[in-house]
């Protein structure tokens, strides 16, 4: 894969730039700025888009022809998002980048089996993507139906059935932290996102790159009614 070979080559370039300049020691009580290319850069750099999205100042970077033309040989996204299908919640504006900045994998309430899965696998394992966000979202309607339907025993119709299934663990998860009802919906939706980051560490093809310090898989939360994203680990 030809994107694979950029990537060394970019990986080359930066040690030839390292080797040839000085290294300068930070002050004493300042941390030294993420290198690029590492997991603590791909989260600062999705941090300050969401705070412009926040602030209402996006910037809608890397969205026109030049770019368009200049990504046409190849991709080298920064970070995969794994986050819900709701309307309300799409990555690329909610963290104000670009076109070739993220790979995005949507499902209802990030619920995933093995082709999700593997979709996810890609950016990290062939592009050597840095980070992998899971990000959970303030009243979740796929969620909030699922919680109705357990709580019920009601079935939906179709594979919306498969999605209340695959919802069934942190809804249980959920329950053995006996919160009241009215926060039911809310603490499925986190221990959702806490079950999908643990699952995507634990993957077979990540968990060597998360040991390795080249891939972090963090959660996050997104609030509706402010913009913010609140990164946890
Ligand atoms: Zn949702």
């Amino acid at each position: 894969m030809a994107v694979g070979r950029r990537s060394v080559l970019r990986t080359g370039a930066l040690a030839a730039v390292c080797l040839a300049a000085p290294a300068v020691a930070p002050p004493a009580g300042v941390a030294a700025p993420p290198e690029a290319g590492t997991p603590e850069l791909a989260l600062s750099r999705l941090k300050a888009g969401n705070d412009r999205w926040v602030a209402d100042r996006a910037t809608r970077p890397d969205v026109g022809a030049a770019r368009r033309v200049q990504l046409a040989g190849g991709q080298e996204p920064f970070a995969v998002v794994f986050s819900c299908i709701d309307s309300r919640v799409p990555p690329e504006l909610v963290f104000d980048q670009g076109l070739g900045d993220l790979m995005v994998v949507r499902t209802a309430a990030h619920t995933h089996d093995a082709l999700v899965v593997g979709s996810l696998e890609y950016g990290p394992a062939e592009l050597a993507t840095p980070l992998v966000v899971v990000l959970g979202h303030q009243n979740c309607g796929a969620v909030t139906a699922a919680v109705e339907c357990l709580r019920e025993g009601r079935r939906l119709p179709g594979h919306l059935a498969d999605i209340v299934h695959d919802l069934r663990r942190p809804y249980d998860e959920a329950r053995r932290q006996g919160v009241a009802p009215g926060q039911l919906v809310e603490a499925t939706i986190r221990a959702q996102t806490r079950q999908t980051v643990a699952a995507l560490r634990g993957d077979r093809l990540l968990s060597p790159l998360v040991a390795a310090g080249r891939l972090r898989v963090v959660g996050a939360y997104y609030r509706l009614d402010t913009g913010e994203v609140t990164f946890s680990d």
